[in-house]
């Protein structure tokens, strides 16, 4: 293998600056801090002037998302001999958590602060050696989109790499709230709705056709509704045609149609291909913020919190199958030769530059852009400021460098000025489903239809007092359906902690809340009398579930932030990546978030999830043909 020298880059090394001797008591002490999902215990021990092992004895992160916390904090700080140690970039709460663990156990062992925070610096090494590697297929990104590519590479007999900036697996993917849509499902033919719902399908079949493929999907969906009204079912009335024709319309008519097709087709597909891969889903159908309509499945959560679901079943495929996983390497550059896009190049978190050879192709899926203020700010044309004081419910590996790396070959991006905020709340939004939420302002008073699209909830909450919202859900959500957790795995006294309210009656809550009782009761009273079929809700809203009548109640407060980026590099149906003037370009092939055109102006919620399930099959299989 040929090996070059590096020129520039050094590999870091930790020592302590200080040598001077701690005084511990010689001994195991445990220390106890807050991580992301509640309490963190550790167990260090330690000899007289040292710190000999640090051991995790419990914590209640997601799965995924912190292990690469818990595998190098507890080294840095041996290393180091010292807590003053930097945080892991992606699971930085949960870094601080066994920082502040550690930092209370070797305080009961008899250190001082002092101590225990002397400096750690950062010294040069010798310059490291290019590494070079080759498979037939080079995937970048090990979200969802990636992962799956990956799965379907090993399928299909070939050899693949999977290689990623950041130090654990799973990108966006594994921080989702959980929901995929699919219409014509067995789960969903489960699910039941009020016949008040079918007004949103005929509006849709109202409007006019904005080409051929719409009216298509209208004609389809016409058929399908009469025969439903017809049998007289309670059952949620969907068909594949109306998820593409809502996706369509609800993203501004910007889509491209062919790619809609595609993703209303295979999103059942993508259903039974998690399953195959050992995931298992939730017996009821939800609604996702967004998601305009009962279509969203759900898993149980059996890979973890959030969005594990998502992303571990294909990771286990791909470990159990020979395909490599590389963490903590970025991409810096497509290698191009003879305009064929054979390999990446860039540089480790250690410092050491790599070179990986495709022998087929390579898959892009390096996710959205929505942690990128830079980004934000030079696409968005449709909000009035996208600045650093928005917040981003991303993760921060989402910065675009797809992007960069793509259009720096040629291609072609699509609708990046499309930016999705969404309406969240990190305390109350317990479920990625919106059936059972009421949202309320400042004065306790609804100002939205909770089923509207992204965009109509998020504007209508930046117009609210304060620019916030408080998300209600009485205990039907919070205990019958979420057993008393939210989906991130948090528990309700953990949720308490970081602003969720609890009160035994309305009016409790609103003093806490500090608005009118008589105005919140109001509007819960409002909401009930549009499930109940009483009074129809003034404010538009079709979906629903439950009355909201089961006490402990719940409030949180909620913000519109930036969540999707609809727009990217622009495909075609095999997922071939497009130059300026529509021609693919050879060896190069995208998936997931990083692309754009099959969203629109406006995704909706649960989308995205069936989105990188499909296309990163397709990729996948093409990349290795
Ligand atoms: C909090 C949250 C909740 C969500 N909930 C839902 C939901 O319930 N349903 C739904 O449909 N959608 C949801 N979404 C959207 C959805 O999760 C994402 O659109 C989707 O997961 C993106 O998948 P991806 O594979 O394209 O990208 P990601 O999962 O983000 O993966 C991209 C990967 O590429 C890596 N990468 C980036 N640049 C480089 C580089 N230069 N070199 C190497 N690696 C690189 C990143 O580190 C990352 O691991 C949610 C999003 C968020 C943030």
């Amino acid at each position: 293998m040929k090996r070059i020298l590096s020129f520039v880059l050094c590999m870091a090394m930790l020592f302590a600056l200080s040598s001077s001797a701690m005084a511990f008591t010689a001994g195991t002490y445990e220390g106890e801090a807050q991580s992301f999902g509640g309490p963190l215990k550790v167990a260090v021990t330690v000899s007289e002037t040292a710190i000999e092992k640090i051991e995790v004895i419990s914590h209640g992160d997601t799965q995924g998302i912190s292990d690469a916390a818990y595998a190098k904090v507890p080294e840095a700080i041996i290393a180091g001999q010292s807590v003053a140690v930097d945080t892991v970039a992606g699971c930085t709460v949960s870094s601080q958590g066994i920082i502040d663990a550690v930092t209370a156990a070797l305080l009961a062992s008899g250190a001082t602060q002092e101590e225990i925070t002397k400096e750690v610096a950062v010294a040069e090494a010798a310059p490291a050696e290019l590494e070079t590697k080759s498979a037939d297929v080079i995937v970048i990104g090990a979200g969802g989109a990636g992962m799956t590519a990956a799965v379907e590479v090993l399928r299909a007999g070939g050899s693949v790499i999977v290689v990623d900036k950041m130090p654990s697996v799973g990108g966006n993917t594994i921080a989702a709230g959980s929901a995929l849509n699919a219409a014509g499902t067995e789960i969903q033919a489960a699910g039941t709705m009020a016949a008040s719902g079918i007004a949103a399908v005929e509006e849709k079949l109202a409007l006019e056709p904005k080409n051929e493929t719409m009216a298509r999907w209208q004609e389809s969906v016409r058929k399908d509704l009469e025969a439903y009204k017809a049998s007289g079912s309670n059952q949620v009335f969907d068909s594949i045609d109306l998820h593409k024709l809502q996706t369509y319309v609800d993203g501004d008519y910007v889509a491209k149609v062919e790619l809609v097709e595609i993703l209303g087709n295979g999103a059942p597909q993508a259903i039974k291909y998690l399953e195959e891969l050992g995931m298992q889903w939730a017996p009821e159908i939800t609604t996702a913020v967004g998601a305009t309509w009962p279509r969203s499945h759900q898993p149980t959560r059996s890979f973890g919190g959030s969005g594990s679901d998502f992303v571990l079943p294909q990771t286990e495929f791909v470990k159990a199958n020979g395909g490599e996983i590389i963490l903590e390497h970025k991409v810096e550059e497509l290698i191009m030769e003879n305009g064929k896009v054979v390999g990446a190049k860039g540089t480790a978190t250690d410092g050491t530059p790599f070179e990986y050879r495709a022998n087929k192709s390579v898959v892009l899926a390096t996710g959205g852009f929505g942690a990128n203020v830079e980004l934000r700010q030079k696409f968005n044309k449709h909000w009035a400021n996208l600045d650093a004081s928005v917040p981003t419910s991303n993760m921060p590996c989402a910065t675009g460098d797809g992007l960069v790396l793509a259009e720096a070959v040629g291609a072609n991006l699509i609708g990046v000025e499309w930016i999705q905020m969404v309406t969240g709340s990190s305390s109350a939004g317990v479920t990625a489903s919106i059936a059972n939420n009421i949202y309320v302002n400042a004065n306790g008073e609804r100002f939205v239809a909770e089923d509207s699209r992204r965009d109509v909830l998020s504007g209508a909450v930046l117009e609210q007092p304060g620019s916030f919202f408080w998300l209600l859900v009485d205990s039907k959500t919070m205990w019958d359906l979420m057993g008393g957790k939210h989906y991130n795995g948090k528990t309700v006294d953990q949720l308490k902690e970081i602003g969720l309210l609890e009160a035994e009656t309305i009016e409790e809550l609103a003093v806490l809340m500090g608005c009118d009782p008589a105005t919140l009761q109001a509007s819960v009273d409002q909401h009930n009398k549009a499930v109940t079929g009483e009074e129809a809700d003034p404010l538009g809203r079709q979906v629903y579930e439950f009355t909201f009548d089961k006490g402990p109640y719940y409030a949180g407060k909620g913000y519109a932030m930036v969540h999707h980026t609809m727009g990217g590099v622009e495909i075609n149906e095999n997922c071939e990546v497009l130059d300026v003037n529509g021609n693919p370009i050879p060896g190069f092939y995208a998936a997931g978030e990083v692309t754009g055109g099959i969203h629109g102006g406006n995704r909706l919620g649960g989308n995205a999830i069936a989105d990188i399930i499909v296309f990163g099959q397709i990729a996948g299989q093409n990349a290795v043909k």
